[in-house]
């Protein structure tokens, strides 16, 4: 049997967090090292790693907390936005492996960027490149 997740700890009540919301499928609870006041991560209680190993299911079960709870917690700590996230997967930028979505607040002149920030030097494609990666990507997910 594979280490559990330090998240799976806190699904266990085995470590403390302080938990905001909690349905029968997610958890939700604050960051330990917050980037901004309420700073909160959303959790299937399942530890699946990626949005890829997730049910389609607990996926939206997972996304309908952080549609409810981004205002709430915008709300509660009077911020003015919110950069909603995943680094889905290591080279993404994932430590803990298990899926967790980041709420993270916004304020007026905060000092952060936008969600664009996050990636490394943006690629110059054509025209063709971009029309192929298109075509691809329907292509693949075929839904
Ligand atoms: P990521 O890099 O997306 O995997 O982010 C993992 C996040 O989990 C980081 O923002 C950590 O601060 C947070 N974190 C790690 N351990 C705990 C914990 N015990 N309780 C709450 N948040 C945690």
């Amino acid at each position: 049997m594979s280490e559990r997740t330090i998240f799976e700890k806190i699904v266990d009540g085995d470590i403390p967090a302080r938990i905001v919301h909690e349905t029968d499928t997610t958890l939700a609870f604050l960051d330990a090292n917050p980037l901004a006041p309420g700073h909160t991560l959303v959790i299937p209680k399942e530890p699946y790693k990626r949005l890829r190993d997730t049910p389609p299911e607990l996926t939206a079960d997972v996304f309908e907390v952080v549609r409810e709870l981004t205002p709430a917690i915008e709300d509660a700590v009077e911020a003015d936005a919110t950069n909603i996230g995943i680094n889905d997967g290591p080279e993404a930028g994932q430590e803990v492996p298990h899926l967790h979505v980041h709420i993270v607040p916004r304020f007026k002149d905060d000092g952060g960027g936008p969600i664009h920030a996050v990636a490394g030097t943006a690629p110059n494609l054509d025209d063709d490149q971009l029309d192929a990666i298109a075509e691809e990507i329907q292509t693949t997910a075929n839904i």
